[in-house]
């Protein structure tokens, strides 16, 4: 059997439909050997109904660390998925370092004050080019910033099926040597399969590029139910090694390791 992580999930602590606990018994028949949570954390935002609001994130923390004592069939991870806003990285930083998390998962979810999948009219009207590069340029700072240990989604852009003009691949090329130089994971988010796209994030054709510049990978589901638990994992294994990937991150207490699989 496979070492297999489901790293991105959402439970009612955030924007998902189920306590941590309920998880559990689909991540086990998935034969995943650990899962984490990633509740949604939007610093300098108005909260809004799919964020958790910053003071309740001592007893998330809490909440996960009695049920990881009482489980002992799987190993349950504390993360969470940060919005990322340039600018704001000291303070960004600032309210993470003291966490007693596993790892951080950073997000470019918002181009100005929405966020790029709020629905497709976000793009109505607009240079697509334009968001495209925005939307980029943001991922990359983001990698820099050395906060995040691994990025969600890193074409979230992709999300309404909207596609730019330009040749992207240098595009890729240009994020996956950021990734690389600061050591930053990149996540097969396989929920872009329920979405307008309906393909997972990052767009499979680079996929190669990740691989290429030496990127260290994981799986994940980004399920906000527990019925999308390692949704499409056996797939997304299979093109990770069909494009030549051996090996996936896995975190402790923030270190990274890596697992053969
Ligand atoms: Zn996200
Ligand atoms: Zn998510």
């Amino acid at each position: 059997m496979i070492y297999k992580t489901d790293y991105h999930m959402h439970s009612t602590f955030s924007d998902g439909r189920s306590a941590p606990e309920d998880y559990i018994e689909p991540a086990l028949a998935a034969g995943l050997s650990e899962i984490g949570f990633s509740e949604h954390l939007t610093l300098f935002r108005e909260q809004e109904d799919w964020n958790m609001n910053p003071l309740n994130v001592s007893s998330y923390i809490k909440y996960l660390e009695s049920l990881r004592d009482s489980t002992d069939n799987i190993k349950i991870r504390t993360g969470l998925e940060v919005d990322y806003f340039a600018g704001r990285e000291n303070e960004i930083r600032d309210f993470l370092t003291p966490l007693p998390l596993d790892y951080i998962i950073g997000s470019v979810h918002y181009l100005g004050e929405k966020t790029v999948d709020v629905g497709p009219e976000f793009y109505e009207g607009k240079n697509i080019d334009n968001l495209f590069t925005s939307y980029f340029e943001s991922v990359g700072t983001a990698v820099a910033s050395g906060i995040f240990d691994i990025i969600g989604h890193c074409d979230l852009i992709r999300i309404y099926g909207y596609k730019p003009s330009f040749d992207q691949e240098p595009v890729y090329r240009k994020l996956a040597r950021t990734m690389k130089r600061h050591d930053v994971v990149f996540e097969v988010n396989t929920n872009g399969r329920n979405r307008p796209l309906a393909d997972f994030y990052p767009d499979r054709r680079f996929l190669n590029i990740f691989r290429e510049e030496n990127v260290p990978v994981c799986v994940n589901s980004d399920a906000h139910m527990p019925s999308r638990v390692a949704q499409y994992f056996d797939e997304a294994y299979e093109l990770l090694r069909y494009i030549g990937f051996t090996e996936m991150a896995v975190f402790d207490k923030r270190v990274r390791h890596m697992v053969p699989f």
